[in-house]
């Protein structure tokens, strides 16, 4: 039957269709991730960690946080500002397609009880915060440019032997590189290990970082827009004035973004663009007035992300102002510097879907779930379709990664070996 299918579908690929050939898609991320790698996987443990730690706080939280509940419901019948209230219009116009995908996930009792097992499973072994170096402050240093990273390379090739048959080699090699404003390429079919000041890093197949700050971002600027991308991710540092947010990483007011180089990044035969963005009114005015205009983007529609805890409850109230339980990551089309031509010309094999709702737990603060794999599709030009995530802090089989610290979620620690 169909939802033996979806599961069978989901052990094997991260993906669950929560209704026929809807667009209500329920993912576990490390699924997903784990598609880039052969040797080792994603710990589950660690990717849901905060999750699971607020789950157990829960109860603690629950009592302190009642007064700032009421404070909160007291403000949402407050009259709301001009810009408020688009907020509010926007959010009504999303929920009944949220609560729809809501329910379509509760339905789902195979789902829920794949989730219910992944709490038992991931209790076992949360480990606490290593004293791994900072990318952010080691790549401001002077020293930065002599910093380098050690790659071990591992890879197969089949050689024909005397019998006419072939053996199969297994070939180490090992290379030191600069690890700060430089193209880090594995270029192997394996993941490779790398070692940076005694920490160990994973480094999926056939993926590439460029870790530097966003001075130096046009040196990802390829000399030929054949060799531009088809697909470009944006998850910037939006400053959104939480205390959480400024200890985790830096923040750069909006105008930061109007120079990002989307144009020049974009392959000759175009690219899709998706930008992650908080819910903040403020915000989605200025990404449709001067962000998008400004790199020559064409918006075309929205994806949700819908946050979910492992019972299958939303991480919080649907309807509380200022904590919704989803985020929208924007979708346009860049034509590059081929201006005039409309995202109609642009030659995609299929038409970006309206109203669609990705579902998931949450990983780490501010970690999105990694859904290039679905956008896939949707990309204009050549395939495989070139691909690269701005302000990434994980690496992906095929995608190039730019920010200033993308090895981040790549440490040994957040992985098993298989
Ligand atoms: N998409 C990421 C994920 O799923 O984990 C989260 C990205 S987070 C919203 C923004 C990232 O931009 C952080 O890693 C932050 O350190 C980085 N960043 C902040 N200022 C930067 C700068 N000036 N240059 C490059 N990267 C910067």
């Amino acid at each position: 039957n169909e939802e033996e299918e979806e599961l069978s579908s989901l052990f094997k690929s991260g993906i669950y269709r929560l209704e026929p050939n809807s667009n209500i898609i329920f993912i576990d991320s490390v699924r997903l991730l784990n598609r880039s790698y052969s040797r080792f996987s994603v710990s589950p443990s660690q990717y849901y960690s905060r999750f699971f730690e607020l789950d157990r706080n829960e109860e603690k939280t629950r009592v302190s946080s009642n007064s700032t509940k009421s404070n909160r419901r007291k403000r949402k019948f407050h009259e709301l500002n001009e810009r408020e209230q688009s907020a509010d219009q926007r959010h009504k116009e999303a929920r009944p397609l949220l609560l729809r995908a809501h329910e379509a996930l509760l339905e789902a009792k195979d789902l829920l009880s794949f989730l219910y097992n992944l709490r038992k499973s991931c209790c076992s072994s949360i480990q606490t915060q290593s004293s791994v170096p900072s990318f952010i402050d080691l790549g401001s240093v002077w020293q930065a440019p002599m910093y380098e990273i050690s790659m071990h390379f591992h890879s197969k090739s089949l050689l024909p032997n005397a019998t006419g048959g072939s053996d199969l080699l297994q070939c180490d090699e090992q290379k030191l590189v600069p690890i700060f404003n430089n193209l880090v390429i594995n270029d192997t079919r394996d993941d490779a290990e790398a070692t940076f000041l005694d920490n160990s890093y994973i480094i999926p197949r056939d993926s590439c970082f460029h870790m530097s700050n966003l001075e130096q971002i046009h040196n990802l600027i390829p000399g030929n827009p054949n060799n531009g991308y088809n697909l470009i991710v944006i998850d910037p540092p939006w400053e959104n004035g939480s205390a959480r947010q400024k200890s985790v990483y830096p923040t750069l007011p909006n105008r930061y973004f109007l120079s990002l180089p989307v144009k020049q990044l974009t392959h000759s035969e175009g690219a899709l663009v998706g930008l992650w963005i908080t819910n903040r009114e403020k915000l989605r005015l200025f990404v449709e007035k001067e962000l998008f205009p400004a790199w020559g983007v064409s918006y075309k529609t929205l994806i949700y992300w819908l946050k979910v805890k492992v019972d299958g409850s939303l991480i919080s109230e649907l309807d509380v102002f200022h904590h919704r339980p989803y985020e929208c990551l924007l979708l346009g089309y860049s034509h590059g510097f081929l201006e005039g031509m409309d995202s109609e010309q642009l030659s995609t094999s299929s038409c970006l879907p309206e109203n669609q709702v990705i579902i998931s737990v949450p990983g780490d603060y501010s970690r999105k779930p990694p859904i290039g794999e679905l956008l896939l599709n949707y990309a204009p030009g050549p395939r495989p379709a070139r691909c690269v995530e701005l302000f990434a802090r994980e690496l992906l089989a095929g995608w190039t990664s730019w920010g200033n610290e993308p090895l981040h979620f790549q440490e040994s620690k957040y992985f098993e070996s298989k």
